[in-house]
């Protein structure tokens, strides 16, 4: 079996907050970015280290996804989450979850244990309860939001994602969110759905962050693998390309971008993203605003 340089990134979303110090999260990131290097180099696949270091940005509080994410005007926290396997394919994903500590662990049991692409609301929190994924007991306790105390904008952002290659040559993504603040009950974004705000595939992998409304017109995922695929646009163009079309509606956001070649890119028109990657050369990057 052909070796491949393994590579991965991740993103704790865009338009963080000007002037706002984020030295826990880059640290944060870069930490998942070292365990992440160090469990492909023990031959983990791509789909794993996607799911694990996904678990991890959610578990932490620090982003506005899982356990960091913001209530809906009802005060109700509607999880959203995605994953696509790119050597198969197969795709997982759950919309507007309430109840469940890793939206992502229940994208995973949807893509795997059943014939389905996406499961929304209650059906989805049944669909959890009976894989026996762990619930929230008490919400008031659990939830630690990102956002608190930082007053942010209606439609401030903030969702996490990861893409991997591995070392059999295999792409991975996978995108967790809270949604935007002051989301009506029932919205839903790009976060899960596959062409969105997620895609995975034999040449590129894409995790997506910013106003979902806008990036699921732009079809933003999808429509840089399409570029890859039909025209002969670098990575660079094709992200740039499909930011334009969501800046050109009046959105603001980033991506991260993984091809099966290794090329990493990470553009945003916000004024920042927390992000951060393992290059194919063993190079480590964390940041939030421009260098
Ligand atoms: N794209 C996410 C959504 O619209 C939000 C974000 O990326 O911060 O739900």
């Amino acid at each position: 079996m052909t070796e491949h340089p393994v590579a991965m990134a991740i993103h704790g979303g865009a338009g963080p907050l000007k002037g706002f110090d984020y030295a826990r999260e880059v640290a944060h990131m870069r930490g998942l970015i070292e365990a992440g290097r160090d469990r492909l180099a023990a031959g983990a696949t791509a789909m794993d280290v996607v799911v694990e270091t996904v678990a991890a940005l959610e578990a932490s509080g620090y982003y506005v996804s899982g356990r960091g994410a913001s209530p809906n005007t009802a005060g109700r926290y509607e999880l959203d989450a995605s994953l696509m396997d790119g050597a198969t394919g197969h795709a997982g994903a759950v919309a507007a979850l309430v109840g469940f500590k890793s939206p992502i662990a229940a994208a995973r049991k949807v893509m795997e244990t059943t014939p389905h692409v996406m499961l929304a609301g209650d059906g989805a929190a049944a669909f959890a309860a009976s894989h026996n994924l762990e619930a929230i007991d008490d919400p008031a306790a659990w939830f630690t939001p990102a956002w608190r105390g930082t007053h942010p904008d209606a439609l401030s952002t903030g969702t996490v994602g990861c893409v991997v290659l591995d070392h059999t040559g295999a792409l991975a993504a996978g995108t967790s969110t809270g949604g935007v603040f002051d989301k009506l009950p029932g919205r839903v974004g790009d976060t899960p759905i596959p062409g969105a705000g997620v895609w995975a595939d034999a040449r590129v992998a894409v995790s997506c962050t910013g106003a979902g409304e806008m990036f699921i017109r732009a079809a933003v995922a999808s429509q840089i693998a399409c570029r890859l695929r039909f025209t002969r646009q670098t990575l660079a163009e094709a992200t740039d390309g499909a930011l334009a079309d969501v800046a050109h509606i009046g959105g603001e956001g980033g991506l991260i971008a993984l091809t099966a070649a290794g090329e990493i890119v990470m553009p945003y028109n916000s004024h920042g993203m927390k992000r951060a990657a393992l290059f194919p050369d063993g190079r480590i990057v964390s940041a939030v605003f421009d260098d």
